[in-house]
């Protein structure tokens, strides 16, 4: 239907492997509040946070890796940087015993940056379902 075709033309839009925001963070063009780092991730507090303990984690290098639905076998051992990165934000954060990650994947999952990051979540009771 006309809906469905107009949320494949918008995530189409959306994930065009132009450079985003997240670039310019990377290289610090625009300040960010930067929470762990090392040579190939990168982890800072989320601009408008969702919860006390926000941090988005993002590889250095995006090699493609727009959206996590466009992955590819050879990103195997940056998914698996970027979920070690999580535990380790989690534990500098003083929130590992209990937090969630999140991967928002495309336009129907309200992916707003195309260039893949992890979102980790706590300080307070989380909720689910989520929405
Ligand atoms: P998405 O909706 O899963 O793509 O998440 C993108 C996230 O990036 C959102 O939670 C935004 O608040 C966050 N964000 C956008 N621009 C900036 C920025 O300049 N600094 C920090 N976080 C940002």
């Amino acid at each position: 239907n006309n809906e469905e075709v107009a949320a494949k033309a918008a995530a189409s839009d959306a994930d065009s492997g132009a450079p985003t925001i997240f670039d310019k963070i990377i290289s610090k063009e625009i300040p960010s509040n930067i929470v762990y780092e090392d040579d190939k991730v990168l982890a800072f507090r989320d601009i408008n946070p969702q919860a006390p303990v926000h941090v988005l984690i993002i590889p250095k290098l995006r090699d493609g890796l727009t959206e996590l639905g466009k992955a590819e076998a050879r990103h195997g051992e940056i998914l698996g940087q970027l979920l070690y990165a999580a535990k380790i934000v989690a534990e500098k954060e003083g929130i590992v015993e209990g937090f969630r990650v999140v991967i928002n994947s495309g336009a129907s999952a309200c992916q707003s940056v195309y260039h893949l990051h992890l979102h980790v979540l706590g300080g307070r009771q989380m909720k689910w379902p989520p929405g």
